[in-house]
C-alpha cells in the first residue's frame, strides 16, 4: 500500500511537472522567447544588415558579371525553349546535387570506411554495416519518387510560375534579392513541412503513409526522400516548391533553393554529425523517438512544445555546429547504462 501510494505520488508529481512544462504558460514563454529572438534578429539586421550585405555584394560584384554572362549564354542558347531550361535547372541540377552528396555518404554506409567518418555516427551501433536489401528497397522508392512523382510535378510548377511572369528572365536577380528569397523559402518550408508532417503522424494517416519513412529508426542520407508517394507530394515537394511560386523567383534562385533543400535534408538524415556541417541530431531524434522534433528549423517545435523531451537529452546538448575534430559522442558521452 505504502509503496503504491509513494509510486502514485511520484506519478502525480511527474504529471503535474509535465503539465506545468507543456501547459499554456510554457507556450506563452516560448512565444515571448521566439518574439525576443526574432525581434533582436530584425534589429541587428536593420543595424548591420545594410553594411553587411554591402560587403557581401562587393564580394559578389567581383564575380557577379561572370554569373550574369554565363546565364546570358544559357539564355540565348535556349531562346524559345524556356520550359526545357526550367526543367534542366529544377530537375537535373537538384538530382545531381542529391546523388553526388548521397553517393559520398553511401560509400561510407556500405563499406564502413573510412573509420575517420564512422566515428561521427549519431547512433553508434546502427547501420554498421547497413542492411543492403533494405537499402536497395529504399533506393528504388527514392528513384520512383524522383522520376514518376517529382518529374511531372516540376512541369506543373513551371506553368504555375509562368503566371507570375517568366521565371527564366534575361536578368539575374540581385544578390540581396536572392538572399532574401532563400531566407523566405526556408520560412515557408518550415511552416508547411511542420504542419503536414504532424498531420502525417495522425494515427489514421501514419500507419498507411508515414510509417514507411519511419522504417528507418536510424536514418541514412538517401532515406530523406524514401516515403509514400502521397507524402512525397504533400510533405516533401509542396513545402519546397511553394516558396519560389509565391515569390515569383527566378529560375536560378529556384534551382539553388531546391539544391540547398535536398542537400540539407540529406545531411539531417545522414546519421553522421560531421565537423563544420549542420547538426543532424534534431531530425535523427525524430526518427528515434517518433513524437518529437517535427520541423526543419525547430522554431515551430519550440512554439508547440514538441521538442520538450529532446531538450532533456544528450542529443540536444550535442545539437550544435561541431567546430573541432573530436566526435561529440566522445566530448559529450552518453550516461553510463543503469544496471538492472
Ligand atoms: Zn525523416
Ligand atoms: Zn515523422
Amino acid at each position: 500500500m505504502t509503496v503504491d501510494k509513494a509510486t502514485n505520488n511520484r506519478k502525480a508529481a511527474a504529471m503535474s511537472g509535465s503539465a506545468k512544462q507543456e501547459g499554456p504558460s510554457c507556450l506563452w514563454d516560448s512565444i515571448t522567447k521566439a518574439a525576443f529572438v526574432m525581434g533582436s534578429g530584425i534589429l541587428l539586421l536593420a543595424a548591420f544588415g545594410n553594411s553587411l550585405t554591402w560587403h557581401l555584394q562587393r564580394f559578389w560584384g567581383a564575380s557577379g558579371d561572370f554569373w550574369q554572362n554565363l546565364w546570358t549564354r544559357l539564355y540565348l542558347q535556349y531562346e524559345g525553349q524556356h520550359a526545357v531550361l526550367f526543367y534542366l535547372g529544377t530537375m537535373l541540377a537538384p538530382l545531381l546535387a542529391f546523388w553526388i552528396t548521397n553517393g559520398l555518404f553511401l560509400l561510407v554506409d556500405v563499406t564502413g570506411r573510412p573509420s575517420f567518418i564512422t566515428r561521427y555516427r549519431v547512433q553508434a551501433d546502427k547501420n554498421s554495416p547497413v542492411d543492403q536489401q533494405k537499402l536497395w528497397h529504399a533506393i528504388r522508392q527514392v528513384v520512383f519518387n524522383q522520376v514518376v512523382v517529382s518529374g511531372p510535378m516540376v512541369v506543373g510548377v513551371y506553368y504555375l510560375m509562368t503566371w507570375r511572369g517568366d521565371p527564366c528572365g534575361p536578368q539575374l536577380p540581385t544578390f540581396h534579392r536572392g538572399l532574401m528569397e532563400l531566407a523566405l523559402c526556408s520560412v515557408v518550408e518550415e511552416l508547411l513541412f511542420y504542419y503536414s508532417h504532424r498531420l502525417f503522424h495522425h494515427p489514421a494517416l501514419y500507419k498507411h503513409i508515414h510509417k514507411q519513412h519511419h522504417e528507418w529508426t536510424a536514418p541514412i542520407g538517401v532515406v530523406s526522400i524514401y516515403a509514400h508517394p502521397l507524402e512525397h507530394v504533400l510533405s516533401n515537394m509542396l513545402p519546397a516548391v511553394s516558396g519560389p511560386v509565391l515569390l515569383g523567383s527566378h529560375l536560378v534562385t529556384t534551382s539553388l533553393w531546391y539544391c540547398l533543400a535536398l542537400v540539407s535534408t540529406t545531411i539531417s538524415h545522414c546519421g553522421y554529425h560531421l565537423p563544420f556541417l549542420p547538426s543532424p541530431e534534431f531530425h535523427d531524434f525524430h526518427h528515434l523517438k517518433f513524437n518529437q522534433c517535427f520541423g526543419v528549423l525547430g522554431v515551430l517545435d519550440r512554439l508547440h512544445g514538441t521538442d520538450g523531451k529532446f531538450r532533456e537529452t544528450k542529443q540536444y546538448e550535442r545539437h550544435a555546429l561541431l567546430t573541432n575534430l573530436t566526435p561529440l559522442s566522445e566530448s559529450i558521452p552518453d550516461p553510463p547504462k543503469k544496471l538492472q
